[in-house]
This record gives structure tokens, C-alpha cells and sequence, in this order.
């Protein structure tokens, strides 16, 4: 910085003063600010100060210290030695001090903790004059070099680990701690040996020079291969670097008045409001994370250490009142005076979130605007599905992409019928495929969850499980599934029909054998929290639901209607995907009338009783929109039975199929193609529809249908069928002498039809986005093989989230926002929303809400993430939308 005023580079804090406030986590990262903050407020804290994180990316440049910062770490110095009556490097009363790094955002893999800085020969001696334990000091002495050595010198743990264990067999001792003294004293000599031999230089003795070789160690580990990992999976800026915290030292290992530990201010995994955490009594901060003595209960602490827990409870309510959150502290206890060492905003699990917010409402804490907008709506997902104890013990067998949440354990099952019997028989079964298709749909049905090797987020067994709101983990490419050999092997172990694993749909991840789950229940907390978020929504939200049992879960949850019911996804099972099979093989008019009048009852039968799950609600029914392909068998031996089960000559039925194969099915004959082909399929659903709205209606159910028409790039197209539809309408209206209310829209699914959006609204009452095939179209990029180069890309960073899961805003976005525009043009009460799978996604929900449409639409365990998401982002974009609101 040139001339002028200048900012400090180092924040003293002590005695109930600090430089820095908790508003300075930029300059003093999180740690450091939360030091500082608590020393103003009166909490004990260990003095001590911190360097600010700016100086991070200056020292990583020139590998240099400004003057100005040696000059104010001394000032700091001299203070801590001032308010602490200690000299750093002192042979009588010795400053020893910690250094610890602390970036902005909670970041691990940078350096851990150096403690006991400070000590050499001359101080060793006065730290076990001043403790009156020898022990205590040699030990602490021994740490502190093989720590330095470690993390300043980089060097392996394994030299120092190699003296500690001669030594020990040496003394024959088995704890470290119970290493005579002499040998203490023999053990720093080896470590400081090995130091030299290794870095060409003495240990040093300088405490100065110590502190300044840790400080240069701190902001080095901004950039080991670990934190720029985690930097690049979490969005944070290289560029925010790290602050360095220099704390004088308090021990917890001075004896049974003394101890150390964790504690969060309510239980992160239930929001349960009592501290919770754990601690060890005579131990040092390393002592816990090490695992190397086990924990006790914070509770005891009562028994153990009465005034310093009365002491810990007292400054947890302080902190929790002062930030209004929940806080994760840590703690030393030194002969029984507390000191904290560390405050930060405690992580928490779905349900403790919802608990913990609606409680600090009702305390007066927060506002109802803060529980909503603190919680992260995916986070609700935790709240709906099983899901896995994270406390039982876990055997990672493979990761796929979480397409579907939710945890479950069962047997594999390679096949569709197998998981059908064996499900019947009561046995938790897991279908694994290698993908799976209309034909697995009763194996589906069957299983706890799905498990497939190939497909993305929106592949069949993706979409399907989602909306049975079962758990599936898709893609999960290094299974080698072997369905005919009743086995897959994944990175080398074999995993065979009727081995029991668990899939966590949430996370993508496998495990072998079974696994301990939590059933999910929805609260009396989560029920007020989703109404607060209700009256603040703009954005209404419906459910995709294929059938009544659907329908009756989205409005469990909230659904405000239906936004996509695919019609295709009601022939997927036995009886009926026959006579869809007969339907699309029929090489004439009357046999596809034949089969279509068979279908005819039994989709009527289907919008009668949805129809009536939603009574009062609109219900958005998609016509055909199969993609043929999935509903053929592909195989010889089922062909062979379709055309025995057919009356159909074997030869005929695959000349058939043949002439119906397409090189690339997802482009050909689907959507609005068919029923322009085949107007009589229109015709056979819009009359199913409008006979099932006249016979609900005629009960006084409240019917309010909306006709969509799929993959349209052209009005003439929506024309075509649009025109079929009302004919059918007022057919079915003049026979039975009955009106029913109904609109006629589209799906936007397509380019052209984004791009053509203007006139295709001067016929069309709505647009829905199909944002699965428009995100498949404008990426020219196949949802069903996506899941093979996505990982690919991500790992590439050529994308920075997967398409399908995370609305592409920049590209797929543009083309929306385009459509709702040139669509508005011309109808200005055209209704908007949007039903492919990013309608239940948070950051997705949030564009949505921007681009003012008039609702989103999800699979139903998804609605309350998406009523919290559209709370949300009213909350944050108050005001910046212009929308028009159709009555939905
Ligand atoms: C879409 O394309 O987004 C959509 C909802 O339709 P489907 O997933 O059935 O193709
Ligand atoms: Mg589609």
C-alpha cells in the first residue's frame, strides 16, 4: 500500500479488548473473528492476535514479510507478553503460544495447529518449574518439534513416529505419555537430529524464528494439493487466502482440574436445545481429534468439573444469543478456569435445521424471514427418506450419481420378475441393472431401491424412481453388471444375487450389506416452517404425478396441482403394456383402434381417480410423449413371446419392430409426431380426459384439466393436435350433455419452440418448460448417455454443475427466459411454469422464480424443497420480478 492510511495487518485481542469484530471474518477469517468478537463480549478468551488473510496471496508471491508486519508482530507480541505478565523466550515465565491458519469459510486441508511454540532448551525447563510435572513439560516440548517438523518442514510423520516407538520398546512402555523423562529428553534430541539431517539445518531455538517459520508455513498450506481440492468442489476463491491466529497457550493436560474439548450449543443431529459435544479430562485439543483416548459425553462434565460446565453453559447461552445461531465451540478447561478457544456457526443435519429454526423463532432469536431463508432447501430432502445412520458402520462399495433420495438396504435382485416375487415373498430387494426400461417398470415397483451401472439424473430409472419416490443411484459406472451371471463386480469385489447392500440415493453412494437407516418424520416444526414459506412464495408448486397414489403424496406435501402427468408412464405395467404394445405395433387403422379402445377404460379409469385426488386443483395431463423405443422388447426371446402373447407370426412382429428402430429414438418419433401420425391416439386420450372430468364432475368434484401437448417446435404442430383435441371436447360434451372448463398448452421443449415462442402463444393458453429434453436439445446431448461424459466434464471443469440437475442458466436459461418473453408479447396472461426435473431443485426453483413464471412443478417429495426454494428467493429478490399472474 502506498502512502496514506494504511490497514492494520495485525488484530491484537485480550483482556475484553479486540481490534477486529466478528463483521471482519474477510480480514480475519472466521476463527480470528470469532476470537475477537467473543473477547469483546466478555468471553474468556486465551489472548493472542491474528495476521490478516490479505497478506496470504502477497507472501505466496514473493515468499517475503512486509517490514511493516515484523514490526507490528512484535508490537503484538510485547502486548500478549504485557497482559499475560510472560516473555516469549523468557526462562523464567515463558509466552508459549499456538498457531493455528483460518481462512474466511471453514476450510480443511490447510495446516493444522502448531502448539507449544515457543519452548526450546531454556523454556522446557520452566514450563516443568512452573507445572511441577516434568512429564507434562517434555512431553509438551516433543510434540511441539515433531509438529514443527511435520508441518513447517513438511517432513513425514513416520521418521519422528520410528525414534518414539525405539524409545518406547526401549523404557518398555506402551502409552506415549508414560515415556520416562530421560527418554522425553533423549526422544527431542532424535527429533531434532532428524530434523537437521533432513532440512540441512538446526532445529530452531530463537522462539522468534520458530514463529516466523510457522507463520510462512501457514500461509503455504493455502496452496497444498488439499485445500486447492477442496477449494475447487466448494466455489472458493483462491484468491481470499488464509489469516494466521497466534494464541497464547492454556492446557488441558495439567491433571484431573483440567481437560479439553467440542461442543455445539444444540445437538446438530436433532436440534434437540442442550449442549452437546464431548471432552476429555487431562488432555490436550489433539487428543480429541486423534481418536487416541476416547471422549466422554459432555453431560458428565457436570459431575467432573461443576463450575467450569455451569461456566461452558453460561458462555454457550451468551453466544448463541450474541450470533443468533447455534455455535460449535471448542474448549480447554486449565485447572479449572474455562477458556474458549474457537466459536463458529455449528453444521447441522436437515431435521436439527428445521427444529433449531422454528425454536429460535418461538425464543425470540430470529425472524420467521431468517428459519426460512437459513435453511437449505435441499437440506428438507434429509426430512422425507430414510436415510442412513450415519453412526453404523459403512462399507463404500461404489459412487454413482444420487439420482433419486432417500437410503435403503435389501438383496440384489438382476431381475425385473425375481424383484417382483421375491418383493411379494416380503424381502427387501434392490433391482440393479445396467439400465433399466419400461419392461422393469413391476421390478421397480418391487424393489426398496434401484441400482443401474449406465444413464444420468434424467434416465428412466432416474425419472421413475424419483417419482415413486424411491432411492436409485444411476450411473454408476464402475459396476461391471453381468445380469444373465447374477452378479456385478465393482473395483474387484463380486457382488452376487442375493447379497445384501445398502444404496444412499442421496448421496450416490453403495454399500455393502445392510446398514442401520432412519425413518424420516414430518414434525409439528416442519409443517409451521413450510406455512411461513407459503405465504411468502410467490411461485406456486404442483407435483408431477403419474398416478392417483402420486397425486395424493404431492398434495400431502403441499402440491398446488399437477404439472405433468405422462400419460406413457401408465402402460408401464402387465396388462396394460401390452395392449400399449399392440397399439404401436398395429400396421393399420382398425388395429390400432382396437388396441386403443382397450386402453380407452383404463386411462379414463386412471384421470377419474386423479381427478379426484385433486379435487378443486389443476391437473396438467400430457398426451403421449413415449419414446417407442422403451416400450419394445429388444431381445429374441421376448420379442418371440410378444408375438406368441400377439396371435403374431415371430417373423412379422420383428419386421415390425425393425421398422420402427430409429438410430436415435430420443429425436424421432416422439411427442407431438405420434399424434400428428396417428390423431387417433389424440383422440382415444382427450376423450379418456374429458369422459373422466364429465363423470368426477357430475359427483361435484371441482375438475380443472389442462391438455398439454409435448416436443412441439412449430405451431403448426400444436395446431394440429390442439384442433384434435377440441373436437374430441365437444363430442364428448354434446353426447353426454355436460361442459367442462378445460385449457390447451404446450411443453416448451424444444429450441425452436423458445425461439418461435410468440406465435406458438397465440394459439397455446400455457407453456410448460420441459427443461429435461430442452437441456438434451440445446446441448445436443443425450440424457441417457450424458451420465458417461458428465462426470468426465466435471472433473474437467468444462461444466461446473451437471445440466440436468442444476438449470443451465447461462445457455438453457437464455432460451427459457426468451420464451417467456416473446410468449408474454402475445399473450400477456400466458401462464408459465416449468415441469422437467430442475422444478424441484433449489438454485433451478430460484431462476424460475426470477423469470417470473407462475409455478414450478416436481415429483412430490420434492414440492417441499421446492416451497422452501420458492420462499426463498422471494425473500432474496424481493421485488424484481414482474410477473403476470395467470389464476392458476
Ligand atoms: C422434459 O423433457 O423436461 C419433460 C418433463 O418431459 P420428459 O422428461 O417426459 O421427456
Ligand atoms: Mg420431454
Amino acid at each position: 500500500m502506498s502512502g496514506g492510511y494504511a490497514q492494520p495487518l495485525v488484530y491484537f485481542f485480550g483482556q475484553g479488548r479486540a481490534d477486529g469484530t466478528a463483521a471482519m471474518k474477510d480480514v480475519l477469517g472466521g476463527k480470528g473473528a470469532g476470537l475477537a468478537e467473543m473477547t469483546q463480549i466478555g468471553i474468556p478468551v486465551p489472548p493472542g492476535f491474528t495476521i490478516a488473510s490479505s497478506l496470504c496471496l502477497t507472501y505466496l508471491e514473493s515468499h517475503q514479510f512486509p517490514p511493516r508486519l515484523r514490526t507490528e508482530v512484535e508490537t503484538a507480541l510485547n502486548r500478549l507478553e504485557a497482559v499475560t505478565g510472560k516473555q516469549f523466550g523468557g526462562a523464567t515465565q515463558p509466552l508459549l503460544v499456538s498457531v493455528r491458519s483460518g481462512a474466511a469459510v471453514s476450510m480443511p486441508g490447510m495446516m493444522e495447529t502448531i502448539l507449544n511454540l515457543g519452548l526450546n532448551d531454556e523454556t522446557v525447563a520452566a514450563l516443568a518449574r512452573l507445572s511441577g510435572n516434568d512429564q507434562f513439560a517434555w512431553d509438551s516440548y516433543r510434540r511441539f518439534v515433531q509438529m514443527y517438523g511435520s508441518v513447517v518442514y513438511d517432513l513425514p510423520k513416520k521418521g519422528f513416529d520410528a525414534f518414539l516407538e525405539q524409545r518406547k520398546v526401549a523404557a518398555g512402555v506402551e502409552q506415549d505419555i508414560d515415556l520416562p523423562v530421560d527418554q522425553m529428553r533423549s526422544l527431542v534430541a532424535d527429533y531434532k537430529g532428524l530434523i537437521e539431517s533432513q532440512v540441512g539445518h538446526p532445529f530452531p531455538e530463537e522462539p522468534l524464528e520458530q514463529l516466523w517459520g510457522a507463520i510462512a508455513a501457514v500461509f503455504e498450506s493455502w496452496n497444498t494439493r488439499r485445500a486447492i481440492d477442496y477449494r475447487r468442489l466448494h466455489d472458493i476463491p483462491d484468491t481470499m487466502g488464509t489469516a494466521v491466529n497466534v494464541v497464547s497457550m492454556v492446557y488441558g493436560n495439567l491433571g484431573s482440574d483440567s481437560g479439553t474439548g467440542v461442543a455445539f450449543t444444540r445437538n446438530p443431529s436433532t436440534g434437540e436445545h442442550a449442549i452437546y459435544g464431548e471432552f476429555l479430562l487431562n488432555a490436550q485439543g489433539e487428543d480429541v481429534v486423534a481418536g487416541i483416548r476416547t471422549p466422554v459425553e459432555i453431560r458428565q462434565l457436570r459431575e467432573a468439573l461443576p463450575e467450569a460446565s455451569s461456566e461452558l453453559e453460561r458462555v454457550a447461552r451468551l453466544l448463541e444469543r450474541h450470533f443468533r445461531d447455534v455455535q460449535d465451540m471448542e474448549f480447554t478447561i486449565e485447572r479449572g478456569k474455562l477458556y474458549m478457544l474457537q466459536t463458529r456457526r455449528g453444521q447441522r443435519s436437515g431435521p436439527a435445521a428445521v427444529r433449531i429454526a422454528v425454536e429460535m423463532v418461538d425464543e425470540g432469536l430470529i425472524t420467521k424471514e431468517e428459519a426460512i431463508t437459513r435453511i437449505p432447501a435441499s437440506d428438507l430432502d434429509q426430512l422425507l427418506h430414510p436415510t442412513i445412520d450415519t453412526s453404523s458402520r459403512l462399507d463404500l462399495l461404489a459412487t454413482g450419481l444420487p439420482a433419486s433420495p432417500g437410503a435403503a438396504s435389501g438383496v440384489v435382485t438382476f431381475d425385473a420378475d425375481r424383484a417382483e416375487s421375491r418383493g411379494k415373498n416380503g424381502e427387501a430387494v434392490i433391482l440393479v441393472r445396467r439400465e433399466t426400461s419400461p419392461e422393469d417398470f413391476h421390478g421397480m415397483v418391487a424393489a426398496r431401491a434401484v441400482l443401474t451401472a449406465r444413464g444420468g439424473m434424467t434416465s428412466h430409472a432416474a425419472v421413475v424412481a424419483r417419482g415413486m419416490g424411491k432411492p436409485c443411484v444411476a450411473g454408476a459406472t464402475s459396476l461391471d453388471v453381468d445380469e444373465g451371471a447374477g452378479r456385478f463386480s465393482a473395483d474387484g469385489r463380486v457382488v452376487s444375487e442375493g447379497d445384501w447392500i445398502t444404496v444412499d440415493g442421496a448421496s450416490g453412494r453403495v454399500y455393502a450389506g445392510k446398514a442401520a437407516l432412519k425413518q424420516p418424520e414430518l414434525s409439528d416444526n416442519f409443517r409451521r416452517l413450510m406455512s411461513w414459506a407459503d405465504r411468502v412464495r410467490r411461485l406456486q408448486v404442483r407435483c408431477n404425478a403419474d398416478t392417483p397414489a402420486d397425486a395424493h403424496r404431492g398434495r400431502e406435501f403441499g402440491a398446488e396441482g399437477i404439472g405433468l402427468c405422462r400419460t406413457e408412464h401408465m402402460f408401464f405395467e402387465g396388462g396394460r403394456l401390452a395392449a400399449m404394445r399392440e397399439m404401436i405395433v398395429a400396421t393399420d387403422v382398425e388395429g390400432r383402434n382396437r388396441a386403443l379402445a382397450r386402453l380407452l377404460p383404463m386411462q379414463r379409469a386412471d384421470f377419474e381417480a386423479i381427478f379426484r385426488a385433486m379435487d378443486g386443483l389443476p391437473v396438467c395431463i400430457r398426451l403421449l410423449d413415449p419414446p417407442l423405443h422403451e416400450f419394445l422388447p429388444k431381445e429374441g426371446p421376448e420379442l418371440d413371446a410378444l408375438a406368441q402373447e400377439m396371435n403374431l407370426e415371430p417373423a412379422r412382429l420383428r419386421r415390425i419392430v425393425t421398422g420402427l428402430t430409429e438410430v436415435n429414438p430420443m429425436l424421432g418419433l416422439r411427442g407431438c409426431r405420434l399424434g400428428i401420425l396417428y390423431p387417433e391416439i389424440t383422440a382415444m386420450q382427450a376423450r379418456a380426459i374429458f369422459e373422466a372430468a364429465g363423470i368426477v364432475a357430475a359427483d361435484g368434484v371441482r375438475v380443472l384439466p389442462e391438455v398439454m401437448i409435448p416436443l412441439i417446435g412449430n405451431v403448426v404442430e400444436f395446431r394440429k393436435q390442439a384442433l384434435v383435441v377440441q373436437q374430441v371436447a365437444a363430442d364428448v360434451f354434446g353426447e353426454k350433455q355436460i361442459t367442462v372448463p378445460f385449457s390447451l398448452g404446450t411443453m416448451i421443449e424444444l429450441p425452436r419452440a423458445a425461439l418461435t415462442a410468440d406465435s406458438i402463444a397465440l394459439e397455446a393458453q400455457f407453456f410448460s418448460f420441459g427443461t429435461n429434453d430442452l437441456t438434451q436439445t440445446a446441448w445436443g446431448l443425450s440424457r441417457d448417455d450424458a451420465g458417461r461424459i458428465l462426470p468426465l466434464y466435471l472433473e474437467q471443469g468444462v461444466i461446473e454443475a451437471d445440466p440436468f440437475q442444476v438449470l443451465d442458466r447461462v445457455g438453457v436459461g437464455k432460451l427459457m427466459e426468451l420464451g417467456v418473453q416473446l410468449g408474454r408479447r402475445t399473450r400477456p396472461d400466458l401462464k408459465v411454469g416449468i415441469c422437467g426435473e430442475h422444478g424441484g431443485e433449489p438454485a433451478s426453483v430460484a431462476f424460475c422464480d426470477e423469470l417470473g413464471m407462475n409455478y414450478v412443478s416436481c415429483s412430490p417429495f420434492r414440492v417441499p424443497i421446492a416451497r422452501l426454494a420458492a420462499a426463498q428467493s422471494a425473500l432474496t429478490n424481493r421485488g424484481s420480478v414482474d410477473r403476470t399472474r395467470a389464476t392458476v
